[in-house]
């Protein structure tokens, strides 16, 4: 028994060193990757529920690294957060996804929504409003045409600027969403204290919605909440015609899913745009 113990002991601790060696490797191919042109920028449209039409995109960060091949996002936007190489990757994403944009806009589609996401991380760096002006400013893209996604991570933090800053930022005339909304520790009260816009119902409340009364009853009561304190609903990962059905009785503005694209490259949303999604 004293012998399998340590067995097991060695076991773990070696299974711990290939996961610390694992994340600094990948910490070093990140920090590497920066300014050259491993990341490449997916977008997805947003559709109107009630007429059907791509009114918007989010975008989605793709990472493809030479030796650990394609990094899905939710693998290395976490190791990204805490090592701090967010900061300029996120840099990157606004001015790329701006200039995007201010094409789009530019072509006639003068309502474009597009949508980023930002990370807690990015958000209390000290230079991240001067890197949303920049990103506006060198693209021409007007204020109105952007919304930055927010989880509610950040409405945690001890910072008591949160407030200042979401304000500077309204003020400027961009849009903000509080992002994957009902999986984090979820506090009403912020819906009321922080100038949102938009609610994003998470992917994960769309698994099971139609089978499942409860989770039924929940995107109701969200929706209905959303709207009464007039915000814009996104609901997000929509992949069938039955799902999209029951949002538009329940009044969602606005859906997001594989039913309509999954994320694409920059150059294959303009005739996207273009489309009503029936
Ligand atoms: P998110 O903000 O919740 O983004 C939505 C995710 O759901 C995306 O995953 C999208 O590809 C996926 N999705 C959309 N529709 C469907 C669907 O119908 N079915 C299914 N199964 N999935 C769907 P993705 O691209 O892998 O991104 C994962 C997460 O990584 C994002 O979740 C976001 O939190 C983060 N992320 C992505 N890009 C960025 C970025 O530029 N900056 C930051 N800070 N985070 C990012
Ligand atoms: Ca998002
Ligand atoms: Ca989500
Ligand atoms: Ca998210």
């Amino acid at each position: 028994a004293k012998l399998a113990g340590r067995n097991r002991f060695c076991f773990f601790t070696s299974r711990m060193n290939e996961e610390a060696e694992a994340r600094l490797r990948m910490e070093g191919e990140l920090r590497r990757a920066v300014g050259t042109d491993q990341f490449h920028l997916a977008y997805q449209p947003l559709v109107e529920v009630s007429t059907g039409r791509a009114m918007g995109v989010e975008v989605l960060l793709r990472w493809s690294n030479p030796e650990l091949g394609h990094v899905p996002p939710d693998r290395f936007i976490p190791q990204a957060e805490t090592s701090g190489v967010i900061v300029p990757i996120g840099r990157m994403v606004l001015h790329t996804a701006c200039r995007d944009a201010r094409r789009w806009v530019e072509a006639g589609h003068t309502d474009l929504r597009l949508c980023i996401n930002v990370s807690p991380r990015q958000f209390q760096d000290a230079g991240f409003l001067d890197d949303v002006r920049a990103a506006l400013g060198n693209s021409g893209l007007p204020p109105g045409n952007l919304e930055l996604e927010i989880t509610e991570g950040l409405l945690l933090t001890e910072r008591g600027d949160v407030d200042v800053l979401l304000r500077t930022l309204t003020d400027m005339g961009i849009l903000l969403s509080i992002d994957d909304f009902g999986t984090g520790y979820s506090s009403l009260s912020y819906l009321e204290r922080f100038p949102f816009d938009t609610l994003k119902i998470d992917r994960s409340f769309m698994i099971g919605m139609l089978e499942r009364q409860e989770r039924k009853v929940l995107v109701e009561t969200i929706v209905a909440m959303a709207s009464g304190l007039g915000l814009k609903v996104i609901a997000e990962g929509v992949e069938t015609a039955e799902q999209l059905a029951h949002l538009a009785a329940i009044n969602c503005d606005i859906a997001q899913g594989y039913l309509f694209s999954r994320p694409v490259p920059a150059a294959e949303i303009p005739p996207l745009l273009g489309r009503v999604f029936r």
